[in-house]
């Protein structure tokens, strides 16, 4: 406390080094599941998309978004999220590393907590742990396309693991010659194998698998009675109507202009 604080050994604090966010830009915090290639395999995920997984990974984001400060939009794919910072943001004076850890023990500790109300029937075998980054961004464009980036990403492995294992599922590939099959395939050849020897049309499969999951806060308007007393009244019901913000989920593009036109409060200036 205080004494000590003061004590000649408080020289010790000049060894910490300045980690304060450039002003003016979103800060991005990007967390990645540690060694989650094991992970799944040992908690029995489902392949390639085990929903149970993803749903705990949005629900400890949604988390991380109501306990935190100043977190505009988020998104996640995978094993990975991406929480963006509004950019006037003056949370623990912009400390990076402040953020970077808030951000990932909030997230890890909900990862644990709301375990079993997604994994009913697994344990939990290990504590799992995350990764996290800073990344700054300077302007409305350079943030969108590292959303874009990351949605890219989503599709790009998504599209690769659905041929994959509907490959080695349902043709009985062995996975080295479902490796072999679609080393070198573009998209579109990817694309052909689903429908033409599956009858499958990617586009129709699950958009929480296509898409990842975006988290933006939404005005929700709510209307309660209130029993109130009005001067030289009897007293009756009367509906209040308030406004509070919760977390909404989407899986659609963010690539494109329309999920930003249709949320313009998303992005400042
Ligand atoms: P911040 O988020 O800024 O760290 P804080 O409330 O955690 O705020 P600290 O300066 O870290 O403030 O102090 C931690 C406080 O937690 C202590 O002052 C004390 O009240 C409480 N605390 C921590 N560990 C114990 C413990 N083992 N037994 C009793 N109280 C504890
Ligand atoms: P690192 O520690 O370097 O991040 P990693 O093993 O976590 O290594 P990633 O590139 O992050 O490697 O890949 C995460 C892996 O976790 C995926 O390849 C997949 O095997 C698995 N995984 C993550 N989420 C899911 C999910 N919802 N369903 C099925 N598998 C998943
Ligand atoms: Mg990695
Ligand atoms: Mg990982
Ligand atoms: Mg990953
Ligand atoms: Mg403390």
């Amino acid at each position: 406390s205080s004494n000590m604080a003061k004590s000649k050994f408080e020289y010790v604090r000049n060894f910490e080094t300045d980690d304060t966010c450039l002003r003016n830009c979103y800060i991005v915090v990007r967390l990645d599941g540690r060694n989650f290639h094991k992970f799944a395999e040992q908690h029995k995920f489902a392949k390639p998309n085990d929903d149970r997984a993803l749903g705990l990974m949005t629900r400890s984001a949604c988390s991380v978004m109501e306990e935190l400060e100043d977190i505009i939009i988020a998104y996640g794919q995978s094993d990975e999220f991406s929480f963006v910072f509004k950019r006037t943001s003056n949370w623990f004076k912009r400390r990076a590393s402040k953020l970077m850890t808030h951000v990932a023990s909030q997230f890890s500790s909900s990862y644990v907590f709301y375990w079993k109300e997604f994994f009913e029937d697994q344990p939990l075998l290990y504590p799992p742990g995350f990764d996290g980054r800073v990344i700054l961004y300077p302007s409305n464009r350079n943030l969108r396309d590292y959303l874009s980036w990351r949605q890219a990403d989503c599709h790009i492995n998504n599209l690769y693991n659905t041929v994959f294992w509907t490959l080695v599922q349902g043709r009985g590939l062995t996975t080295t010659e479902a490796e072999d099959r679609l080393k070198g395939t573009l998209a579109a050849h990817k694309n052909e194998i689903l429908f033409s020897e599956f009858g499958i049309n990617y586009n129709n499969e699950s958009s929480v698998h296509r898409k990842g999951t975006t988290l933006i806060w939404e005005k929700v308007y709510e209307t309660v009675t209130k029993r109130m007393k009005l001067p030289n009244e009897e007293e009756k019901d009367v509906p209040v109507t308030r406004s509070r913000r919760r977390v909404e989920a989407y899986h659609c593009d963010i690539i494109g202009e329309q999920f930003w036109e249709e949320h313009p409060d998303i992005l400042e200036d």
